[in-house]
């Protein structure tokens, strides 16, 4: 293989200033407050792949050249190894011919998110701190995100987790996951919205007198640290087809902020086997009313029963149209978005469960739904991407279908540790209060 041109990233809103992949990945947002994407996407040959290669093999294949003259280069095979130490099993559904389930579930916190957090603390690990105190982490969730940092950075000396998330606004289950690892993980439960959450967080990171106090950073999904190992399974999963049918796979895939779907997006324009692409989206429908041919309208978001996409202002929206050179119309030829709403998200997971004993979590049912709706292109192969663990959402499933739901063993033995969340009002005060009166608290080396 020839030696690979280093890549050089740059802000969404400013193409002149760049940096390597490490400083972005430290950094999370630009300065300017846009996202950092790279100043190309590079192409690579299927054949570079080795086809008996593992998860965390097509990962480290597909993410050298991201990482090319970096500090972290050298290091990349063996962080891929650290964060996919689970798969992502394509499965065949037997109720519908051409129809797989990507399950993306398999991480110790049962959602997506464990592949990008993983990923993301395996790379903060190994990048040279000048500040001797601990790093505190700032973690703004609606559900998954939190759980999924703070079993990715549990005990880690030199770091702390503080997590925010909507008291009540999240699963029982979920609720639970996030207040169970004590340690070095502090969770709060704000008597918000997520909305308010994240606005504490950026308060707090924009609090120069408060960062003199104590380093913060934060693991929001904007970071490039947990979008770029977004890509690994769907090369993984569109490779593996593609070998063995010689077809490309077309995936629908539930999206709330985006960063599932685009690193679906950038598999496709680095040139792999990934066909069709569909947006699934609950009711919070600005996507879809784009794809529509209306403007993009970024708004406030409404609850459904698919609680991690309740996003109406998607954050990597702007990494989308830089994808497509920032023009509309050949962007909305590139990919559709559809709404469902919560009538049939309930609807689609009865039907299933009711007909296979298949049971899907009201994210997962979005994208489900599409395949369910989809009568043109019936002779594709299409991935439906299960992006969480049923039994997370048991308040919504249970009572649907009329009896429990068997808890996979990861989150059955979280649940069986005590969780205690500390209350807290939606003020950016009362978060900068409560770091300032922890500014002394437990970091990994203590408990
Ligand atoms: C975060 C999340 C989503 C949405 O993913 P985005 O990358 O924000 O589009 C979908 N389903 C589940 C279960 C999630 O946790």
């Amino acid at each position: 293989m020839s030696p690979l041109e280093p890549i050089r990233y740059h802000s969404t809103r400013n193409a002149g200033l760049t940096v390597q992949i490490s400083q972005a990945i430290a950094a999370g947002l630009a300065p300017d407050g846009g996202l950092y994407v790279p100043e190309v996407l590079p192409a690579i040959d299927p054949a570079a792949f080795d086809p008996h290669g593992s998860l965390a093999d097509t990962a480290a294949t597909l993410l050298a050249p991201f990482f090319a003259g970096d500090a972290l280069a050298d290091a990349l095979p063996a962080i891929c190894a650290e964060a996919f130490t689970f798969d992502a099993p394509l499965r065949s559904l037997s109720s519908h011919p051409n129809t797989m389930m990507l399950e993306l579930f398999h991480g110790p916190t049962s959602a997506f998110k464990d592949f990008g957090a993983r990923f993301l603390a395996a790379c903060l690990r190994r990048l040279p701190r000048t500040d001797a105190r601990p790093l505190t982490i700032l973690v703004a969730t609606s559900g998954d995100t939190g759980a999924a940092v703070a079993a990715a950075f549990h005990r880690q000396p030199g770091v702390r987790v503080v997590i925010l998330y909507p008291d009540g606004l999240v699963s029982p289950r979920q609720a639970h996951q996030l207040g169970c690892f004590g340690d070095n993980v502090s969770a709060l439960r704000v008597a918000g919205r997520f909305d308010d959450c994240q606005r504490m967080v950026k308060a707090a990171l924009n609090d120069a007198s408060l960062q003199a106090e104590l380093p913060l950073s934060s693991a929001n999904s904007i970071s490039l640290g947990r979008l770029l190992p977004q890509m690994s399974y769907y090369a993984h999963a569109a490779l593996g087809w593609w070998r063995e049918h010689g077809t490309p796979l077309n995936f629908i895939v539930p999206t709330g902020n985006l960063g599932n779907a685009l690193a679906c997006l950038w598999v496709r324009e680095m040139g792999l086997p990934v066909g069709d692409v569909r947006l699934a989206c609950n009711a919070n429908a600005t996507l879809p009313e784009f794809f529509q041919g209306q403007n993009y309208s970024p708004r406030e978001a409404v609850a459904t029963l698919a609680n991690a996409m309740d996003v109406g202002a998607p954050s990597n929206f702007e990494r989308l149209l830089w994808t497509w050179r920032n023009d509309d119309d050949e962007l909305r030829h590139a990919l559709r978005a559809e709404s469902v709403d919560d009538d049939a998200i309930c609807a689609t997971v009865l039907q299933h469960a009711r007909g296979q004993g298949e049971v899907v979590c009201p994210h997962t049912a979005t994208a489900l739904a599409l395949r369910d709706r989809a009568a043109p292109r019936e002779d594709h192969p299409w991935a439906v991407v299960a992006t969480a663990h049923p039994a997370k959402f048991e308040t919504v499933l249970e009572p649907l279908l009329g009896h429990p739901m068997a808890v996979p063993p990861a989150l059955a033995t979280m649940l069986e540790r005590p969780a205690k969340a500390e209350a807290m009002a939606a003020t950016d005060e009362a978060l900068e209060r409560w770091l300032r009166e922890h500014a002394r608290g437990s970091t990994g080396s203590r408990s």
